[in-house]
């Protein structure tokens, strides 16, 4: 198998510590500098964790796309700079695999038509975890039959983003096979605000952040006298990895941009 050639910007992150290791122990991956924005001009072994492992570090990203010959672009950061990240890797040529969540529509359209018109492979995954792409499948399957549904995601308590990437593409999922519904009686009134969630597409989003937690999503259908619960936990972040794994290895094959883990996944 040929090398890949690899940047993982946000390596002494929770999720990028792990990615690290992956490409250490992969033997077709090969980690050729890391974005740090705290770190510049040193090697990568100088930071703790990281021993043995003498890769330079950039705060820069023109500088290390300039000076970095890479295929991929891991992207494990937060959302302003992943987008600026993901968007000057396309520029130079470099494929993203973006793990880094709470993208807004509206930057994800423009990535897309960036990767599609420079023909360059591109995936955004919002969930790296099989079994989170299978409970969204499932989900789907379950919307034919049950139409009134609330998901209920849980996270750790230092994740930045509200609904979580994953609840908003589960249900994006779902309203390409449920009809049309405003769940709830039509006169409900919050009287707090926030009670209900939030709401796409008529489908209520409940977003839990408690310390200890990962990332878990339980999808929840209900219709006369029965209710059907999906759930996924990630009990740590080495259950992602996998999933960026397979992503690495396809976006070297592919000319244009991908939202999603299960739109890869055979
Ligand atoms: P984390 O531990 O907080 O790591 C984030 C990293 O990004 C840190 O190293 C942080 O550095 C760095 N960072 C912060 N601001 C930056 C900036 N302006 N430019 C460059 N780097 C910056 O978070 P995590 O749990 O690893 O998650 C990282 C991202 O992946 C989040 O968006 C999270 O939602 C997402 N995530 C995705 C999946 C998936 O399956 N797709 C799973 C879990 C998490 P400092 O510590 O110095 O601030």
């Amino acid at each position: 198998m040929e090398t890949i050639k690899i940047i993982v910007a946000g390596p002494r992150g929770r999720m990028g510590r792990e990615a690290v290791q992956l490409i250490q122990r992969t033997d077709h991956f090969e980690l050729e500098a890391v974005l740090d924005h705290k770190y510049n001009g040193i090697l990568l072994s100088e930071l703790e964790g990281f021993q043995g492992i003498d890769v330079p570090v950039y705060n820069d990203v023109d500088e290390c796309l300039q000076k970095t010959k890479a295929d991929v672009w891991i992207d494990l950061t937060v959302p302003e700079a992943g987008f600026l990240h993901t968007k000057k890797a396309l520029e130079y040529g470099v494929r993203p695999v973006v793990g880094t969540t709470g993208f807004t529509e509206e930057q994800l359209k423009e990535l897309k038509e960036l990767a599609n018109s420079k023909q360059i492979g591109c995936i955004i995954a919002p969930n790296f975890a099989i079994g989170a792409v299978l409970m969204m499948k499932f989900s789907q399957m379950a919307a034919k039959y049950f139409s009134d549904v609330e998901i209920i995601e849980l996270h750790h308590d230092q994740k930045l983003d509200a609904p979580s990437g994953t609840a908003v593409k589960t249900a994006q999922m779902i309203s390409t096979v449920r009809e049309q519904k405003q769940q709830g009686h039509p006169n409900e009134k919050e009287t707090i605000s926030g009670a209900r969630g939030a709401n796409i597409n008529g489908m209520h989003i409940h977003s839990v952040r408690l310390p200890g937690l990962i990332a878990h999503q339980q999808v929840m259908f209900g219709s006369e006298g029965q209710t059907l619960t999906i759930r996924h936990d990630s009990y740590n972040r080495a259950s992602f990895m996998s999933g960026v794994k397979v992503s690495v290895e396809t976006v070297t094959k592919l000319n244009d941009f991908v939202y999603g883990l299960e739109n890869i996944l055979e």
